[in-house]
């Protein structure tokens, strides 16, 4: 039988979108690494080099390197970095959003034009644009290879503030769907996790999330918010083979918060 710790042992993965010790790439990356992943980490740009190297130390990084996944240039780049240090890929983690302060609060119908494109730009496209450059590396990845992204409940329910995020998870999670089928076909498979709220740089921007929080502790059927560790353990699970028959999937990490019509009538 597998042992839990190795399950991603003899694994190479890239993951995209850390920013400091709070960030659930991070997270994902710790667990990765006790899995036994061999991992490389990429962040935005030099506001973040400084904690992420100190990060990708503490793993033992193949390699911590800059890229900003609005820039083509610098998406194949890494792409050529991935190939440089490993010659193949066996997973992609994708832990990236962006939407301007404003467009995260008051009411979605204010979104402006702009930062509908950025969002979308920022926290979708990109998981098309990184698979794409990183797909031959992934073709020859090993054990049951695949892509994760991040999306959040948001793309499937209005939750207040969360406006043009909620659509751009949406359409992450559809992209999450067209990617499975067009890669399927390769062995590779492409899934998204769906935590609940956590406390990070990203969701602080998202106004209310203090009061979203307490609301969830009552509310979930687990009675808690999860937290990252909680991530970093169910990612192990999707990039692992234990997780080989599923892709085009959407997998909750929120105590089941989502899966409730009402809350309990005691909140
Ligand atoms: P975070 O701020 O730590 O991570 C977001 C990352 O996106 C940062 O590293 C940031 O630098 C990166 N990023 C933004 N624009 C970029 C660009 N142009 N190029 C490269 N990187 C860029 O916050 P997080 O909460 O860990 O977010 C990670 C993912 O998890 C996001 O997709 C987020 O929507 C999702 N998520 C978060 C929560 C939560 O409550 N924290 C819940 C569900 C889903």
């Amino acid at each position: 039988m597998t042992k839990v710790m190795n399950l991603l042992s003899g694994l190479c993965g890239l993951i995209v979108g850390v920013a400091n010790s709070r960030s659930l790439a991070c997270a994902i990356a710790q667990a990765a690494h006790h899995a036994g992943a061999e991992i490389a980490l990429s962040y935005q740009n030099d506001r973040f080099s400084k904690h992420v190297h100190k990060i990708g130390k503490e793993l033992n990084a193949a390699f911590v390197s800059a890229c900003d996944v609005n820039n083509d240039e610098e998406i194949a780049a890494l792409g050529e970095q991935v190939e440089k240090q490993w010659g193949r890929l066996d997973f992609l983690v994708h832990a990236v959003a962006f939407a301007k302060r404003e467009e995260l609060s008051g009411d979605f119908l204010a979104t402006s034009r702009d930062g509908f494109r950025l969002a979308l730009d920022t926290s979708v496209y990109s998981l098309v644009g990184l698979t794409r450059c990183l797909t031959p590396m992934l073709k020859l990845g090993v054990g049951a290879p695949s892509v994760l992204t991040l999306s959040y409940l948001g793309g499937e329910r209005a939750v207040p503030n969360y406006n043009v995020m909620g659509v751009a998870k949406a359409a992450l999670e559809a992209a999450v769907r067209y990617l499975a089928c067009d890669l399927g076909p390769y062995g590779i498979r492409v899934n998204a996790l769906s935590p609940g709220p956590v406390r990070t740089l990203s969701a602080a921007g998202v106004s209310g999330l203090r009061d979203l929080m307490g609301f969830i502790e009552h509310a979930a059927p687990l009675r808690r918010n999860i937290d990252a560790q909680d991530v970093g353990d169910a990612a192990v699970f999707a990039l692992s083979s234990l997780s080989r028959g599923v892709t085009a999937e959407v997998i909750h990490v929120d105590g089941g918060y989502s899966k409730t019509g009402v809350p309990p009538f005691t909140i």
